[in-house]
C-alpha cells in the first residue's frame, strides 16, 4: 500500500505515554488532568445511561446541549448563536478540526498554520489534498508577526487555522492579534478555523478573548471547543463547532458520515450540568492558574529556564544550562532515567529551530506536581 501520510508514525502523545508506563514515570507528557472531574457529571452520566438514553443522538447533537452551548457562547462573548443551525456537537476537538479542514480546503488549496503547531491540523490538510504553509512563532512570547504572515498569502491561500491559548507555548492572542486576523481575513477572503479548546485558561487576570467576538471574522470562521479540557474528562471524546449557517450546513455533510453522531449518554449530562452549575466554567482559570504557579514556582530557582505561559495547561522549559542532548533523546532520557515524562518541543514544528526545550502539562494534582518538580529541581 502506497502510504498517503508517508511522513506519519505514531503521535508523539501516544509515544510519550506509553513510555511513562513502561519506566513508570509521571506522566506530565500528553495533555490531560490525573484528578477526578465533577462528581456531579459522573452521577448525570450513568443517570442518562440508567434513563436509557443509549441510542443515537440526533446527527448534529442533544438539542439540550447544543443550546447550552449558545449559552455559553452568549455568556462568555456575547454572540448570539442559533443553536439549531449554527453548533454541532463532536468527538472531540479533534474529530470537528478534522471535519472542518475536509469542507475547507480544496486539492491544491494552502492552509497557513503556525510553527509550532497542534499535530493535528496537518494531516487533515494532506488528507484534503492541500498543503500547509508553516508562519513561525518566535520565543519566549510566540507572537505573530503578523506583517510577515501576509506575505505568505498567496492566490491558493484559502485558510487559516489559529489557536488560542496555545497549545504547545501557552500564548494568548491579544485583541490586536483577533484584530489584525480578521483584517487578514476579510482582506484575503480566507477562512479561519479557530482552535479553542484552552478558552477558559486565560491567566493572569487576562481578558478572554474569541473569534465569537468579532462578528466579521466570525462570519468566515468554524470556531472549535472540547468539554474534555473543560470538565478535566479527556476520555470522553465530546466537543462542537460553531460556525455560520452556510459552513455548518457543510460541515455536517462530512461529520454525519465521520462519526454520524456522538456519545449520547455524555451530551445529556453535560447539559445538565452546565443548567445547574453554570459557575463551574468561570472558576477554571484560576483553578489552573494555581497549578501553574506551583510547578513554575516549584522550579524558579531550578537550573530550567521557564518560559512565559499566558494560558492552556502546558509550560515550556528550557533545559540548555545543563544538557547538550536534542529534546527528543532528552525527553527519553529524563523519563527512563528520572520518570519524568515531557513533551520535546520539536515534533510541533515542521522545521525545529536549534533549541532545547519541552513542553509539560501541568493538569495534575498537587502532589503530583510536588513529586514532579522535586525530581526535576535536582537536575543541574
Ligand atoms: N486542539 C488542541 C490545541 C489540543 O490541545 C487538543 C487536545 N489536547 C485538541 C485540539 C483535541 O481535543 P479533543 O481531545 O477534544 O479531541
Ligand atoms: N492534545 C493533547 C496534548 O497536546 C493530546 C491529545 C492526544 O493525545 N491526541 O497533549
Amino acid at each position: 500500500l502506497q502510504s498517503k501520510l508517508p511522513a506519519l508514525g505514531t503521535t508523539i502523545f501516544s509515544q510519550m505515554s506509553q513510555l511513562a508506563a513502561e519506566h513508570q514515570a509521571i506522566n506530565l507528557s500528553q495533555g490531560f488532568p490525573d484528578f477526578p472531574s465533577n462528581p456531579r457529571l459522573i452521577e448525570l452520566l450513568a443517570e442518562s445511561a440508567r434513563q436509557g438514553l443509549n441510542q443515537y443522538a440526533p446527527m448534529p447533537g442533544v438539542l439540550a446541549l447544543r443550546q447550552q452551548i449558545a449559552a455559553l457562547v452568549q455568556g462568555c462573548y456575547q454572540r448570539e448563536v442559533c443553536a439549531d443551525q449554527q453548533v454541532t456537537v463532536t468527538s472531540g476537538a479533534t474529530e470537528a478540526l478534522f471535519v472542518a479542514i475536509q469542507a475547507l480546503v480544496r486539492a491544491g488549496d494552502e492552509v497557513i498554520v503556525f510553527d509550532p503547531a497542534y499535530d493535528s491540523y496537518q494531516p487533515a490538510v494532506e488528507l484534503a489534498g492541500g498543503f500547509t504553509v508553516h508562519v513561525p512563532l518566535l520565543p519566549p512570547l510566540y507572537q505573530v508577526d503578523w506583517a510577515q504572515l501576509e506575505k505568505q498569502i498567496s492566490k491558493k491561500t484559502r485558510l487559516i487555522i489559529v489557536n488560542s491559548p496555545h497549545n504547545p507555548t501557552g500564548a494568548v492572542f491579544s485583541h490586536q492579534d483577533w484584530l489584525a486576523l480578521q483584517a487578514l481575513v476579510l482582506k484575503h477572503r480566507l477562512y479561519c478555523i479557530s482552535d479553542e479548546v484552552y478558552e477558559h485558561l486565560v491567566f493572569d487576570g487576562q481578558p478572554q478573548h474569541s473569534a465569537n467576538q468579532y462578528p466579521e471574522l466570525a462570519d468566515r470562521t468554524v470556531i472549535v471547543s472540547s468539554f474534555g479540557k473543560t470538565f478535566h474528562v479527556t476520555g470522553w471524546k465530546l466537543g462542537y463547532a460553531v460556525a455560520p449557517v452556510e459552513l455548518t450546513t457543510e460541515f455536517r455533510k462530512i461529520h454525519q458520515y465521520v462519526t454520524f453522531s456522538s456519545f449520547t449518554p455524555a451530551q445529556h449530562a453535560i447539559a445538565q450540568l452546565l443548567i445547574e452549575q453554570p459557575e463551574e466554567v468561570k472558576g477554571l482559570a484560576a483553578f489552573y492558574q494555581q497549578k501553574r504557579d506551583q510547578f513554575s514556582g516549584a522550579l524558579a530557582d531550578s537550573a530550567w529556564s521557564l518560559l512565559p505561559c499566558r494560558g492552556s495547561y502546558f509550560q515550556l522549559a528550557d533545559y540548555s544550562a545543563f544538557s547538550d542532548l536534542d529534546d527528543v533523546a532528552f525527553c527519553h532520557w529524563l523519563t527512563r532515567e528520572h520518570k519524568v515524562a515531557a513533551i520535546p518541543l520539536s515534533v510541533f514544528y515542521r522545521q525545529p529551530p536549534s533549541q532545547r526545550i519541552i513542553r509539560f502539562c501541568f493538569a495534575k494534582e498537587p502532589q503530583t506536581l510536588t513529586l514532579a518538580t522535586e525530581i526535576l529541581c535536582q537536575l543541574s
